[in-house]
């Protein structure tokens, strides 16, 4: 990749080598339409805007099954369709991806659901969520537009893959968490060794000191990942879209249930399953797209429920700490593409959370962090008040791993005996006669 460093990254610099070029164009505003080269910027110098990746709309149709296939068992088998990446030897990555698809028999079965039901668990990624897709898009952009280091604001998980990131590579970076997250991913993100910070406050107020902190000199040389190259990191959310589509042979799900903090992932869930199918590589055979919350931290919720295009920002509170951004930077296109596809947003209560990590360990054994929880428990939700189609298919998505957020199983699952070392004992507890 040529450099043109800091701030531009060249579109197809590898044109006429044996690396295919960049299918992405530039940048454009999302709210005003406004086009930009690919930069380490992410609001619109005209409107202040969201910016995204545009891609080459011939590009994007070259992309042939048998190529994707062709490639590595990572996300980097879509290259073809993402922004940076196309040479292996630019990628910052810990190759994440091609997760498994688990077909969840038993829990549809359960919850009544005869269309089929499948679990994509982003939990068997390398740092054990779906953030190590968007932090390889991040930081192989970083690294592309001369960045020397990497930074983020996060709830946890986004934490863990940024310091192993840096940690693969050998390069600094600096992590701002909310002080009180869950030891699990406070012990997961320090262990890399690299700097992470304990801020007394909110994730919303993280991100408002590590906005402020990129504007300073000293964090010149610095990518936030969510912040100056947001529209590369969005992308990595693409790839899960995509592998649900080839993991089904090619077909998009009818329904598909995603967890929302940002908003970010479910965007693009959508965003991939648009693109495949204007690139003819499956069929449009239309899908619906439902959000989930948890009622500790609502926003977006609430604003499908009053008909809002704007989201109203709340303070967080609850369990699903990887989801508690009161402040949704998507929130808006969140709910475009929830209302566009026929979907719906449902909202769970932290027991119901609970609920949903048991429901779903008990029935397909995928042990799910709180996000996961969420999700699963807005399934049923959905299924219950009829939002929900049960003769359709169905695909959640679990985003995260169980282990990370242990705390609020401990009071209700353990032991189910207690012996001595004797038969006497195991006699005496009822396991045998
Ligand atoms: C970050 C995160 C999400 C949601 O991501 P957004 O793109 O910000 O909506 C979902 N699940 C888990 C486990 C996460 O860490
Ligand atoms: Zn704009």
């Amino acid at each position: 990749m040529t450099l043109t460093a800091p701030g531009s990254l060249q579109a197809d610099s590898a044109a006429g080598g044996p690396v295919p070029p960049s299918p992405a164009r530039g940048l454009v505003c999302r709210n005003c339409g406004a086009t930009f080269g690919l930069v380490a910027e992410h609001a619109c110098a005209e409107c202040f805007g969201p910016l995204e990746v545009d891609y080459d709309p011939e590009r994007m149709r070259a992309v042939t099954r048998e190529q994707i296939e062709a490639g590595p068992q990572s996300i980097w088998r879509y290259a073809a369709l993402l922004p940076v990446g196309q040479d292996p030897a630019d990628r910052v990555s810990l190759d994440p991806g091609m997760t498994p698809l688990v077909r969840a028999d038993r829990l549809a079965a359960e919850l009544g659901l005869t269309g089929g039901l499948w679990v994509k668990d982003d939990s068997a990624n390398p740092t054990h969520s779906f953030k190590d897709r968007v932090v390889s898009l991040a930081a192989t952009a970083a690294k592309g537009l001369g960045y020397a280091k990497i930074a983020a604001a996060s709830t946890g998980n986004l934490a863990n893959s940024v310091a192993a990131h840096a940690a693969r590579v050998g390069i600094p970076s600096y992590v701002f968490i909310p002080a009180d997250l869950e030891p699990g991913k406070v012990v997961q993100s320090a262990v890399y060794g690299q700097t992470l910070v304990a801020v007394d406050g909110s994730y919303d107020d993280v991100n408002r000191l590590t906005s402020e902190l990129a504007e300073t000199d000293e964090f010149e040389d610095t990518a936030f990942v969510n912040q100056n190259v947001r529209p590369y990191y969005a992308e990595g959310s693409k790839t899960m879209g995509y592998e649900i589509a080839e993991q089904l042979g090619w077909r998009i799900p009818a329904q598909v249930v995603i967890p929302m903090a940002s908003g970010s992932l479910l965007t693009k869930v959508d965003k991939a399953w648009r693109e495949l199918a204007a690139a003819g590589i499956v069929e449009d055979t239309g899908w619906r797209v439902f959000g989930a919350q948890s009622a500790g931290c609502d926003p977006i919720a609430t604003a499908f429920d009053n008909g809002w295009d704007v989201v109203k920002p709340v303070k967080p509170t609850g369990i699903a700490k990887s989801l508690n951004i009161g402040n949704p930077a998507d929130g808006p296109y969140a709910l475009d593409a929830i209302r566009r596809t026929g979907g719906a947003v449902g909202r769970v209560g932290d027991e119901q959370i609970v609920q949903g990590i048991r429901d779903l360990a008990r029935t397909t054994g995928v042990f799910a962090e709180t996000a996961g929880g969420v999700t699963v428990a807005v399934l049923r939700q959905l299924v219950e008040d009829g939002r929900l189609d049960p003769s359709e298919e169905t695909v959640v998505l679990n985003t995260g791993e169980g282990l990370k957020t242990l705390d609020p199983l401990l009071p209700v699952v353990g032991f189910t005996h207690r012996v001595e070392p004797s038969l006497r004992s195991v006699r005496s507890a009822g396991l045998i006669g």
